[in-house]
């Protein structure tokens, strides 16, 4: 088939690669001109494994090619997949300004009939939104489908070419037969495509991320519980998760979700819910647990200190992206972490494998903290280290190391990453999430 992936992201690019991997012509269009160029150099704009690979492999069987002309793209695509940006607006809905123009576009160079594919993240009523924006441009036939995507950052390659499942929202059997085709390659192990109606896809996509934040926000609390009563969460999470009806996914505490879905997601479903004169309760709980999560950590260092002054104390930080695997710092607890420690007149060493200048961007300058080139240089001298980010190479340090870098011993971590066992067998100082503190 011949597609279009209009918005060459995270989304986009992983999308556009794995359809042009199973045999179809891609055109990857993007309106940022220096990303397109670098793409076309094989210069990538993000990380993510196996992404450079899958992008060379393609490129250079020429099923995969990348531009910034939406007009020819649109005229020789039969499929047009929207997959740009859909961030918080300021009242928490999301911004569908790039959908929008998107669609306007895709409108204004039609030719032909084609099937136009919601891939973003879109609230319900956007598929309808977006076929009234192409009609006001268009005469020809064309039907809008809803297609949310699932994949995770970090795995997305993996995620995509292997999904649990393709939720499909349609009002054809013609886009329906298309959808079906196009991802059969995708199902072959008989995970299921999920056709729907259109509303019902759209809903589905933030249902899933609210249910998966609600997880995360309920174990946080669980766990500042356990370590109010004595509890080990380690435990507990176990106890739970053994439960054929909890399962074990998604029970890890720590210091917050981030990312550039789960926090605006959750803030979108709640928006459109009091748009409808609904009041989600559970959803805007679950974001106001996990914002005080993001500075659980903080409390826990100035109360250590005791609620002393920490002005001029230096702090080497592990892990600046919002999750491992990944250079997205978006909604990044590390973000709230560095600036609150630097507010408090604290300095930050910091190191994370991959998002160092993502981190630097998003961060802004600011001369309390420097960027470190290995997690060792991040904690020369630093009288404590924070973990945030759980990457694996950070879960068997030389613990040797790190006592003779730090000032003193002492060790906060955000991700649960070392054995309680071994830390106090090391002799360091260790808090962690809903366990209790070796001392
Ligand atoms: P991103 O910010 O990484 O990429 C969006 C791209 O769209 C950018 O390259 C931007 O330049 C481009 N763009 C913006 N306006 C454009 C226009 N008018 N024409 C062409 N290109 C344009 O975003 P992302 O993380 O890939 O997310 C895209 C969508 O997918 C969002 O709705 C997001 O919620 C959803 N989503 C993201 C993930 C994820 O893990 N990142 C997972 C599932 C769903």
């Amino acid at each position: 088939m011949k597609i279009a992936v209009i918005g060459s992201g995270y989304v986009g690019l992983v999308a556009g690669a794995c359809f042009a991997d199973t045999g179809n012509d891609v055109a990857c269009v993007d309106i940022d001109e220096k990303k397109i160029e670098n793409l076309k150099n094989g210069i990538l704009p993000i990380y993510e494994p196996g992404l450079s690979d899958l992008i060379e492999r393609n490129t250079q069987s020429e099923r995969l090619k990348f531009t910034t002309n939406l007009k020819e793209s649109v005229e020789n695509s039969e499929i047009i997949f929207i997959a740009v940006g859909t961030p918080q607006d300021e009242d928490g809905s999301a911004d569908l300004s790039h959908v929008l123009s998107v669609a306007k576009g895709i409108g204004q160079h039609m030719n032909c009939p084609k099937i136009i594919v919601d891939k973003s993240t879109v609230p319900v009523g956007t598929a309808a939104l977006v076929t009234k924006t192409i009609k006001e441009y268009t005469k020809h036939d064309f039907e809008v489908v809803s297609n949310p995507e699932f994949l995770k950052e970090g795995a997305a390659i993996d995620d995509f070419l292997k999904p649990d499942r393709v939720v499909v929202g349609v009002s054809s059997e013609r886009a329906e037969r298309t959808m079906r085709e196009l991802y059969a390659p995708f199902v072959r192990t008989n995970n299921p495509i999920l056709v729907m109606d259109v509303p019902s896809a759209e809903m589905t996509k933030y249902a899933a991320n609210a249910m998966l934040a609600t997880r995360i926000s309920f174990m946080n609390e669980v766990a500042n519980l356990c370590e109010k009563v004595g509890a080990n969460i380690d435990s507990v999470r176990v106890g739970i998760g053994t439960d054929s009806r909890i399962g074990m996914p998604f029970l890890f505490p720590g210091i917050g979700y981030g990312g550039s879905c789960f926090p605006k997601d959750v803030q979108a479903l709640i928006r459109t819910a009091k748009e409808h004169g609904v009041d989600l309760r559970v959803s805007k709980s679950v974001e106001e647990v996990n914002f005080d999560q993001k500075e659980s950590i903080v409390k826990k260092i100035v109360a250590h200190y005791g609620n002393k002054n920490i002005t001029g104390m230096t702090f080497g930080v592990w892990g600046l992206a919002f999750k491992p695997q990944t250079d997205d710092v978006r909604e990044a607890p590390a973000l709230v972490v560095c600036e609150q420690l630097i507010n408090l007149g604290a300095k930050i060493q910091a190191f994370d494998p991959e998002a160092l200048e993502t981190f630097k961007i998003a961060f802004g300058n600011n001369p309390k903290i420097t960027y470190h080139e290995s997690n060792y240089a991040a904690i020369n001298g630093a009288d404590a280290l924070i973990i945030c980010t759980e990457w694996n190479a950070f879960r068997q340090p030389d613990f040797n190391r790190i006592k003779s870098s730090l000032k003193s011993p002492i060790v906060f971590d955000g991700r649960n990453i070392f054995s309680l066992n071994e830390m106090k067998k090391m002799g360091i100082t260790y808090y962690s999430v809903g366990r209790p503190t070796v001392s």
